[in-house]
């Protein structure tokens, strides 16, 4: 039952009982005076029944909680055994000492519960929207940046797949019907719940067959429980279904050539085929997606946060902050991002970005909203000194162009050789605009090796379309003008963010198994990170306001 947090002070509370045991300027009495009010219970009603039910324990103390421990990267153990020493921690939550216990399930139970809806980002908002207010600090300007947020365990070898699906199954039968357990374990090939937690072979001879013998095993134990009216239903049991119909598929065996009885023969795919789910790199962690990024291989999620970035501000805060599956790109994001930014009264007027999220079409999508999308865009010189090569490749914006007003639509005026179109006109399958010039002269024109026009038998093809020229433009612009790159240098900041974001508030590393979880994990590292910029930036404001003794 929901029941909101008394305001009754206590005589036993930490300033009463130990006074001058806190320096008076400690950051505890910041986030008692200033935080804990603006901790909205009320947005959390919801989650609770409106009569029936034991009162839930304070809502205000839950979350204060877990603000510290993001702040500190604490686990729930150590929150639960920190909360009874920290008289910091007692006086920010104006709990009385007799009164400072929290059982680290009750915590965990709390925190699940609100992760399954958007509370938490609702609380973010919140508390930015009166940080901002109160600091007055300004959201014309704003960069954005994203990270790996790497998943609870990380991708498996198709080795270390088999043998932890299995486990974990079989783990879980044995424990929910052990009768069931002790009838199968006998029929494989191994003893999955005696071996250590290995989950490599280094052979690489070896690791084949013992594939091959646990792709047979996951083979048995599907065949043995598909049609079990209870062990179907599991979870591990579904997990262990689905990562056989990713990895393996079976063949009717040739019945002569057949050793065994067995007529069915378990085939390892050479590529996991997900048909159109998610490929399960873990049976802990199905939500999370494998990715590579250059060198980087990762499981898990892509995690974007955006900050303001004035300069004219004394402090800077987070104003959005979202975690989506680590094959997402960030040129899909922004445009959700700034729809964000909107609704939540952050809309900034200038969002730098890297070019990642800067191309030709987020560039006209955030235009329509009234706001600049600054950075660099991806290109055909790779480098600045490559873009100041004579012999650099041509693009679009290259050419002499006309904007029309009205309808904003393209038209190729001349070619880099100052040629003129023979004529345009759209693709009615595509949209894009398909401008003709005269072949023979583009056989004979000294930059038709640079020319991103095509040259065909007949007539030479330019292909191209507002968005491309957008992009073509904006990398044009980066490149050449000095000036442009100074000011979206200020872009940098953002990965001073991402590192507070991921390494000081531990959002590098899933601590959870679900993307809700992990979502959750990364919304109170930035609430954290606005807290902890907050109370530091009030500790500052009022040491300039002392007295000069
Ligand atoms: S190749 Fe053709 S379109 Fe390209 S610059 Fe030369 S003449 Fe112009």
């Amino acid at each position: 039952m929901f029941k909101p947090t008394s305001p009754q002070l206590s005589l036993f509370e930490p300033a009463v009982i130990f006074p001058g045991a806190l320096p008076q300027d400690d950051w505890s009495y910041i986030f008692r005076d200033k935080i804990y009010p603006k901790i909205d219970e009320n947005i959390f009603k919801h989650l609770y029944c409106e009569y029936w039910g034991a009162p839930n324990k304070s809502i205000r103390l839950q979350v204060s909680i877990l603000i510290f421990m993001n702040m500190e990267r604490l686990t729930w153990r150590e929150a639960e055994y920190q909360f009874q020493r920290r008289l910091d921690w007692m006086n920010a939550t104006n709990t009385p000492c007799d009164m400072a216990r929290i059982d680290y399930t009750t915590l965990f139970k709390f925190y699940t519960r609100i992760s399954e809806d958007d509370v938490a980002y609702d609380l973010f908002q919140k508390l930015t929207a009166s940080f901002i207010l109160e600091c007055k600090v300004s959201v014309r300007q704003q960069r954005v940046d994203s990270f790996f947020m790497h998943g609870w365990l990380a991708k498996l070898s198709r080795y270390g797949l088999f043998k932890e699906t299995n486990r974990v199954f079989l783990q879980n039968l044995r424990k929910q019907k052990p009768g069931l357990y002790d009838s199968i374990h006998k029929e494989l090939s191994r003893a999955y719940l005696k071996d250590d937690f290995d989950l490599t072979e280094k052979d690489k001879e070896k690791a084949n067959k013992k594939i091959h013998e646990m792709a047979d095993d996951m083979y048995h134990i599907k065949s043995a429980f598909e049609n079990h009216h209870q062990v179907k239903h599991y979870k591990s049991f579904q997990i262990l279904v689905q990562v056989f119909d990713q990895q393996c598929s079976i063949v009717e065996a040739d019945k002569k050539q057949a050793e065994s009885d067995n007529t069915i023969e378990v085939i390892i795919r050479e590529r996991p085929d997900g048909k159109g789910k998610q490929i399960i790199s873990s049976p802990h962690n199905t939500d999370a997606q494998y990715t590579r990024k250059r060198k980087q291989i990762v499981t898990g999620h892509r995690g974007f946060v955006t900050e303001t970035c004035d300069l004219n501000n004394d402090v800077q805060y987070l104003t959005d902050v979202n975690l989506k599956a680590a094959g997402d790109s960030d040129a899909n994001e922004i445009n959700n991002l700034e729809d964000r930014l909107e609704e939540n009264g952050f809309k900034p007027e200038a969002l730098y970005g890297d070019a990642g999220f800067v191309n030709g079409a987020s560039i006209l999508e955030a235009a329509e909203k009234n706001i600049n999308l600054e950075g660099p865009s991806a290109g055909r010189s790779q480098s600045i000194e490559g873009f100041a090569k004579e012999d650099r490749p041509l693009d679009v914006a290259d050419f002499k162009v006309e904007i029309e007003d009205d309808t904003k639509e393209l038209i190729i005026l001349s070619c880099p050789n100052k040629e003129f179109p023979l004529d345009q006109a759209r693709s009615k399958k595509t949209g894009q605009l398909l401008v003709h010039f005269d072949n023979e002269k583009c056989k004979e024109c000294s930059l038709k090796d640079r020319c991103p026009v095509k040259i065909g038998a007949k007539i030479s093809t330019l292909t191209v379309d507002e968005a491309q020229y957008t992009g073509a433009e904006r990398h044009h612009k980066y490149m050449g003008e000095t000036d442009y790159r100074k000011q979206c240098g200020i872009r940098a900041g953002a990965e001073s963010l991402v590192n507070e974001i991921a390494n000081k508030h531990g959002a590098r590393k899933s601590r959870h198994r679900t993307e809700k979880k992990s979502k959750l994990q990364l919304i109170l590292a930035a609430i954290s990170c606005n807290v902890k910029r907050y109370v530091k930036h009030s500790m500052d404001s009022s040491a300039q306001n002392q007295p000069i003794m």
